[in-house]
């Protein structure tokens, strides 16, 4: 009898494997394949039955046309992951006295040079500006929205997104500092710097040039909400609990199915209240993992048409 059972014992197992080689695999080949039938619905306050809609918790989606930025959500945040900050709005200016403008439409290099400077604070990338006097009339200036003549100079407006901080002063000591401070170092002097939370200026000069660089807060326009404060999420800290979302009065925070939520710095990880407000992109299944063999991409295509 004892040899029978160990002689059950030793078939089950193989008995249970070879089962599982006619079964539907459960495994996916992610990013080239998602999980089948997954609902594209986020979580969501349903305001009917008073409790949350039942659904995906990956990164939130915000209606910055319902976001009146009373701050509930945060404050429900504070006591979970301290993940939401309410943050304004920015918009940066750079103003060149005359002098320096019509040295910019000449082409003079320590001009241009300043200025590529500000802007590349911007962005990763340097921003490679140029201006061809020729033909005034083309800006060919990456990342300037309009030129605008002011008493004494001229207002050059960048077309960035706004900027979303908690105070001006930050956006200062983030974009602007850096550039400064190589401003310094090839001769330009900083004359003046007036700092409050609604705004800050910084005034440059070098021989007869002066540059001021403008940080003020700005009005969206969404008439409910009047001071533009809006949330930014830190998904470095977020747990995906959800709880910020029940706690919205006006339903302007739901969750969404993207997850794939990686990046290489921390930074990037900090959500603004404009990437926030962006639907996520369908996932565009394409390709097959290079390392399959041929039986192999048979089946992934294979599955494709049956899921
Ligand atoms: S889902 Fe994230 S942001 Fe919202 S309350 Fe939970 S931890 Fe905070
Ligand atoms: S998302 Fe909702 S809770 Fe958060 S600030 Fe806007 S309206 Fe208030």
């Amino acid at each position: 009898m004892s040899i029978l059972r160990d002689v059950k014992r030793t078939l089950m197992p193989i008995y249970s494997g070879l089962k599982h080689v006619f079964l539907k695999p459960y495994t996916i080949k992610w990013p080239y394949e998602r999980v089948p039938n997954l609902s594209d619905e986020g979580y969501r306050f349903d305001p009917k039955t008073g409790i949350g809609y039942p659904g995906n918790k990956g990164r939130h989606l915000l209606y910055m046309e319902k976001c009146t930025g009373c701050g509930s959500c945060d404050l429900t945040c504070q006591n979970i992951a301290e993940a939401i900050t309410m943050t304004y709005g920015f918009d940066v200016v750079i103003i060149l006295d005359e002098n320096c403008y019509e040295a910019f439409k000449g082409s003079k290099p320590e001009i241009v040079k300043a200025l590529d400077v500000i802007l590349s604070s911007f962005s990763a990338e340097p921003s490679n500006i140029q201006y061809n006097s020729l033909s005034s009339f083309f800006w060919t200036l990456t990342g300037v929205k309009q030129v605008t003549k002011v008493d004494g100079g001229y207002e050059i407006k960048l077309s960035l997104e706004p900027i979303f901080d908690v105070r001006a002063v930050e956006v200062l000591y983030q974009k602007i500092y850096p550039a400064v401070e190589r401003l310094k170092a090839t001769g330009w002097e900083l004359r003046k710097l007036e700092v409050t939370t609604e705004s800050t200026s910084v005034e440059l000069s070098k021989q007869d040039f002066t540059i001021n660089i403008l940080i003020r807060k700005i009005d969206m326009g969404y008439k409910h909400n009047r001071r533009s404060l809006f949330p930014s999420i830190d998904y470095g800290r977020c747990v995906m609990c959800g709880l910020c979302v029940d706690a919205c009065p006006f339903q302007a925070l739901e969750m969404t199915s993207e997850f794939e939520l990686s990046a290489i710095s921390r930074r990037e990880l900090i959500y603004t209240p404009t990437m926030l407000a962006k639907r996520p992109e369908e996932f565009n299944i394409t390709g097959v993992p290079p390392e399959l063999n041929v039986i192999e991409r048979m089946r992934m295509v294979f599955r494709r048409i049956i899921w």
